[in-house]
């Protein structure tokens, strides 16, 4: 045997689950196909959003603020800095479903927010213009964190405690029976007790059986300067999503302080493989987000600096695929995170930790559960 677990795919998840069952002592051999922090995949582009009021459901807090909690516990035992909680604005019709999922989660779970009218948005935050009809909700336990350090970090942590990465190596094949798992590259063949997929966008080419259920999507990246930079720091101007009916702006002030990062994408374009990620991005698609970006943050100087796509893998109802499907054995799947997945890595990581060595987690992940897929498609043909 020559480790307890195996991870085949060592990005945003992988790297959490490296680091949370290295804590645990568990022996534990990560494989990825370029090196760790590279930024061919779905966890680079300098910045991610952290949110806590959450427009995809109410029932990711406990995650999230476990998230939150997790984090600070990385930037304790790396010594660097990942999360910057500047808060978070959320812009929208209250008649849409994602603020109405917004509402909730902070009913449910009394989160720390402030509601604006147009007007109180206009006095606090003057950067964003909104609509006579929308409102804004300010999230007090949101930021942005440093997505390349964050993953590198847990992978040093985790590699400080034991683990073993073998960075540059694709896995080919991975075979579950009774006993264990028999994982193939190319060249060498390895022997693990159990494995967790964490492929990401490459999780339907690895396992034929995600294949109709994950989808690769296309996400647009822009870097923009504002007109008045003071205006635009992370103090002054906490990250936001803004929701309208043919555009969803989200965005960061920059790490180094000197430009916004947004990106408008409403829906995601398919991508056919992602060993074919087309990342230029065409004049039509700078030209729509520029005219999105006109209307809604008038500070900025509408003509980007640069702009690039990334890819992220989803699934047909925007929640991952968390867990272990009965016939598939000694094998936990975590991919499919439409998008979202950043913020909420670091307990994934521990939530995957959990399910190898315990056999089940005390978190409430039901709606992330691969049977649902099962259910509604096949993925055991
Ligand atoms: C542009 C963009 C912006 C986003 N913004 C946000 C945000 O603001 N907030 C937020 O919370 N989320 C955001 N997300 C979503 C979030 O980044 C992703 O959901 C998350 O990074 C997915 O993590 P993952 O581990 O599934 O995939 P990845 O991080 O891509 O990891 C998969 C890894 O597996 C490796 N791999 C695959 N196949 C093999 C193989 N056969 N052998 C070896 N290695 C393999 C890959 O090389 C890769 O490193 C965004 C995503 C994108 C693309």
């Amino acid at each position: 045997m020559d480790a307890d677990i195996g991870i085949i795919g060592v990005g945003t998840m992988g790297s959490m689950a490296m680091w949370q069952l290295a804590r645990k002592g568990v022996s534990v051999l990560g494989f990825e196909q370029f090196g760790t922090g590279h930024d061919r995949s779905a966890a680079s582009g300098e910045s991610r959003l952290f949110r806590t009021v959450y427009f995809e459901g109410e029932k990711y807090v406990p995650l999230l603020q476990d998230a939150k909690k997790l984090w600070s516990q990385l930037e304790e035992e790396s010594g660097n800095q990942l999360l910057t909680l500047n808060g978070g604005v959320m812009i929208g019709n209250p008649n849409f479903e994602e603020m109405k999922n917004a509402m909730k989660s902070i009913k449910d779970f009394s989160l720390e927010h402030e509601l604006l009218s147009p007007e109180q948005a206009k006095e606090r935050y003057p950067q964003h213009h909104l609509e006579s009809e929308e409102i804004m909700i300010l999230d007090k336990n949101a930021g942005f964190l440093r997505p390349e350090l964050s993953t590198v970090s847990a992978v040093a942590r985790a590699e400080s405690l034991g683990a073993t990465v073998n960075r540059y190596t694709k896995i080919e094949e991975i075979i579950p029976d009774d006993n264990g798992v028999t994982i193939r590259t190319k060249n060498n063949e390895y022997r693990v007790g159990k494995v967790l997929v964490t492929a990401g966008p490459w999780a339907g080419k690895l396992l034929p059986q995600l294949n109709e259920i994950i989808t690769v999507k296309r996400i647009v990246l822009s870097w923009y300067t504002p007109k008045n930079i003071n205006q635009f720091m992370p103090e002054q101007f906490p990250v936001f999503a803004h929701l309208g009916d043919d555009f969803k702006l989200t965005g960061t002030p920059t790490i180094e302080g000197s430009m916004v990062k947004a990106s408008n994408n409403p829906t995601f374009k398919d991508v056919s493989s992602p060993d074919q990620l087309n990342r230029e991005v065409s004049i039509e698609e700078i030209i729509t987000a520029s005219n999105v970006i006109k209307g809604k943050i008038p500070g900025l100087i509408p003509h980007p600096v640069r702009s690039t796509a990334y890819m992220d893998a989803s699934t047909p109802d925007g929640h991952p695929i968390v867990g272990e499907v009965p016939e598939i054995k000694n094998t936990v799947f975590m991919c499919g995170f439409s998008g979202h997945g950043f913020k909420m890595s670091p307990v994934m990581g521990k939530i995957a930790a959990e399910l190898l060595v315990d056999g089940k987690t005390n978190y409430s992940i039901e709606h992330l559960s691969p049977q649902r897929m099962v259910d509604s498609a096949s993925l055991l043909s």
